[in-house]
């Protein structure tokens, strides 16, 4: 495997999903991991892109054939990461960013794979949090309440990540996110062709 695995996580409505796009359109080499789910598409959300929306039986399938790295269910809904597309897209040489919650990222942590770096990013505040969630316009007044009540149980999870970053300026926010990927791909105790395949601690 020649990339790295950036494993991201936040309370929904943190801006997660606005910080990543902001990083992957100016930094190259990096591939975002399309994860399965059983959530309906959101307006503008395109299948194939964001997510591969698919079925409960669907899902259940998938798991059935092992072909999940992680999956969780998170806010009433079924999210995964299929192993193949994160192996290809890291034999292909891209760092690769895997968009997921605090369980999914607890078992990436359990699988001790030595190129991954975990990243949590927090709201400025919940209160911000709240009004960013409802904003954003995309959930109804019960998703938003379930997401909030995650939320403080999320943040809970903060200190198992190696980086901790607030974003609370946006275009701050950006640059903290671009130095650590930057930094982790000088880190010689991850380079994809150094310790960790001595160690066998490889994917
Ligand atoms: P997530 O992917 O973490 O659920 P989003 O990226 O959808 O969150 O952001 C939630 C809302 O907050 C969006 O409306 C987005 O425009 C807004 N937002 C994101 N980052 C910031 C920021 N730094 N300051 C203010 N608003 C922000
Ligand atoms: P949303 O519905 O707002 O897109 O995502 C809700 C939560 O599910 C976010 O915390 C997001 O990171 C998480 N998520 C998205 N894809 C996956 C995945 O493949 N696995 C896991 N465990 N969580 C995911």
């Amino acid at each position: 495997m020649k990339g790295r695995l950036f494993v991201i996580s936040a309370p929904s409505g943190a801006g997660k999903t606005t910080l990543l796009k902001r990083v992957m359109a100016e930094l190259p080499g990096l591939a975002f991991s399309v994860s399965h789910t059983t959530r309906q598409p959101r307006p503008g959300e395109k299948d194939g892109i964001d997510y591969h929306f698919i079925s409960h039986d669907g899902f259940r399938r998938m798991i059935a054939a092992g072909e999940f790295l992680e999956f969780a269910e998170v806010h009433d809904n079924f999210y995964g990461t299929n192993r193949q597309s994160v192996m290809a897209q890291a034999k292909g040489g891209s760092d690769v960013i895997l968009d997921i919650d605090v369980q999914g990222a607890e078992i990436i942590r359990n699988e001790r794979i030595i190129s991954a770096a975990h990243i949590f990013i927090a709201p400025p505040g919940l209160e911000e949090l709240e009004r960013r969630l409802r904003g954003r316009g995309t959930e109804d007044d019960s998703t938003v309440t379930l997401r909030m009540k995650n939320a403080e149980q999320e943040m809970t999870a903060a200190s198992e990540y190696q980086y901790l970053m607030v974003n609370d300026d946006l275009g701050s926010a950006v640059n903290t996110l671009k130095s650590i990927i930057i930094a982790e791909r000088a880190a010689a105790h991850r380079h994809p062709d150094g310790r960790g395949i001595e160690l066998g601690l490889h994917l």
